[in-house]
C-alpha cells in the first residue's frame, strides 16, 4: 500500500507535471514575474469558471479577507459576526482593522455559523457577517443574504475551503460559493481544493465600484501610478504561482470529484455506527457539487477522540482534529461579554470532532485501511 498522507501534493503533481512545467516555464522565459499576462490569464479563466464579474487576485487568503472589509469601508469600532469554529484567520484580520470581532456559534450538523446565533448577536453597530464554507461545505446562505438584506449587512464570505462548490438556493437555482456575498476571498494555499506552490488568494465580487476600488487597495492605493488616493497594502499574486492556478483550474472539478467519491467511501464504512456522525451533503438531492470536502470530518460520541489519534498515528495514519480550541476562548481573541452557553455546539466539536485523509490521490486500499482501523479502535473501546 502507498505510504498515506493526509494530502498527496507529490501524488498530485506527478500528475500534471507535463502542463504544469512548461506554464511555469513559460514565466521563466517570459521574466514577466509580477503582474505578468498568466496572471491576468488565470483571473479571466476563474471569473468565468466561478460566473463573478471580478476576481483580484492576491497575496493569500488572509489578505483577501482583509483587502476585502478595507474595500467595504468598515471602520474600527464596526462589529463583524463570523463563526467560532474556524480557522483563526478570519477573526484575525477583523482585529487587525480595529473592527469587533463577534464569535457566534456553529451548526452541529453542518458546522457552518449558525442562523439563529447570528440573529441574536446583531446590534446597532453591526456592518457585516463573514460566513465560512467550513471543509467545503456552504454555510446557509439563502438565510444569511435574508438576515443582512433585512438588517442592511455587508456578506463577506471565506471561500477558503469551498472553491468550486455549487450552493443550491431554496428555489432549486445554483451559484458557486463565493459568487453569493457583496465579496468573498479565498486561498490558494498549496492544501486547499485549489492550491498553487507557495501562498496565494483572491478576492471575488460582482459589484464594479467594489472591485475598481479593490484593485486600488491591493497596489499600494494606487489607481494612477503614483497617485496613492488610499492607503492599501502590497498583496499580489505572482506570476508562478498564477501559472500554476491556471494549468490547475481545468483540473478542479475532477479533483473535487475524486475527494466526494473518497468521501463516499468513508461515509458508506462508518454507515449507521452508534458512535459517529459522518458529514452530511452527499445524501442530500442537493446535487453532486454541493460539498466539496477540503476535510472529511467525523463528529464521535463516547469515543476518546485523542486515544483514537493516537492509535491512528501508530498505524501511520495521519488525521487532523480542526480545530481544537474555540477562536472565543483563544487568549487573543477573548472578550467578557461571551457566555459559554452560547458556544454550547463549538465548546462540544472541539473536542469530538477528527478529520481523516482527505486528497484527489486516496485510493480504495487506503480508504480501506484507513476506515478498518478507526473502526476497530472504536468497537474495541
Ligand atoms: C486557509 C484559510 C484561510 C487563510 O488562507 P491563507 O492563504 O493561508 O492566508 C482563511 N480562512 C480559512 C477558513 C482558511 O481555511
Amino acid at each position: 500500500m502507498k505510504k498515506i498522507q493526509m494530502v498527496d501534493l507529490q501524488g498530485q503533481y506527478a500528475k500534471i507535471k507535463d502542463v504544469v512545467d512548461p506554464s511555469i516555464e513559460e514565466v521563466m522565459n517570459s521574466a514577466a514575474f509580477i503582474n505578468g499576462p498568466k496572471v491576468h490569464q488565470f483571473q479571466k479563466n476563474l471569473e468565468n469558471y466561478l460566473g463573478v464579474k471580478h476576481v483580484i487576485p492576491c497575496a493569500n487568503g488572509t489578505d483577501a479577507l482583509q483587502i476585502a472589509m478595507m474595500g467595504l469601508g468598515l471602520k474600527p469600532g464596526d462589529e463583524v459576526i463570523t463563526a467560532d469554529f474556524t480557522f483563526a484567520a478570519t477573526v484575525e484580520v477583523i482585529a487587525l482593522l480595529q473592527l469587533t470581532p463577534v464569535l457566534v456559534d456553529v451548526d452541529p450538523i453542518t458546522f457552518n455559523i449558525d442562523v439563529d446565533a447570528i440573529r441574536k448577536a446583531i446590534t446597532p453597530k453591526t456592518k457585516a457577517i463573514v460566513p465560512v464554507h467550513l471543509f467545503g461545505l456552504p454555510a446557509d446562505m439563502d438565510a444569511i443574504l435574508e438576515i443582512a438584506k433585512e438588517h442592511n449587512l455587508y456578506v463577506i464570505e471565506d471561500n477558503a475551503q469551498a472553491i468550486g462548490a455549487s450552493y443550491t438556493h431554496k428555489n432549486g437555482s445554483k451559484t458557486k460559493a463565493g459568487a453569493l456575498g457583496d465579496v468573498a476571498s479565498t486561498s490558494f494555499f498549496p492544501s486547499k481544493n485549489l492550491g498553487c506552490y507557495g501562498d496565494g488568494g483572491a478576492i471575488f465580487t460582482n459589484n464594479d465600484d467594489l472591485a475598481h476600488t479593490i484593485r486600488g487597495i491591493v497596489n499600494h492605493g494606487m489607481y494612477k501610478r503614483y497617485h496613492h488616493d488610499v492607503v492599501g497594502v502590497n498583496s499580489r499574486l505572482d506570476s508562478i504561482q498564477a501559472a500554476v492556478l491556471d494549468a490547475k483550474l481545468p483540473h478542479l472539478d475532477a479533483y473535487n470529484t475524486a475527494r466526494r467519491n473518497a468521501a463516499k467511501k468513508y461515509n458508506e464504512a462508518f454507515k449507521n455506527h452508534p458512535n459517529i456522525t459522518t458529514p452530511t451533503g452527499l445524501e442530500t438531492n442537493d446535487g453532486e457539487d454541493c460539498h466539496v470536502f477540503h476535510q472529511y470530518t467525523l463528529n464521535l460520541k463516547n469515543v476518546d477522540r485523542d486515544a483514537l489519534v493516537v492509535h491512528l498515528q501508530e498505524n501511520n495514519i495521519p488525521c487532523g482534529v480542526y480545530y481544537p480550541i474555540p477562536l472565543h476562548k483563544q487568549k487573543a481573541y477573548k472578550d467578557e461579554r461571551y457566555n459559554e452557553d452560547d458556544f454550547k455546539v463549538t465548546n462540544q466539536l472541539v473536542s469530538s470532532v477528527i478529520s481523516l485523509p482527505m486528497h484527489t490521490e486516496l485510493d480504495d486500499e487506503q480508504i480501506e485501511f484507513i476506515t478498518s482501523t478507526v473502526l476497530s479502535f472504536i468497537n474495541a473501546n
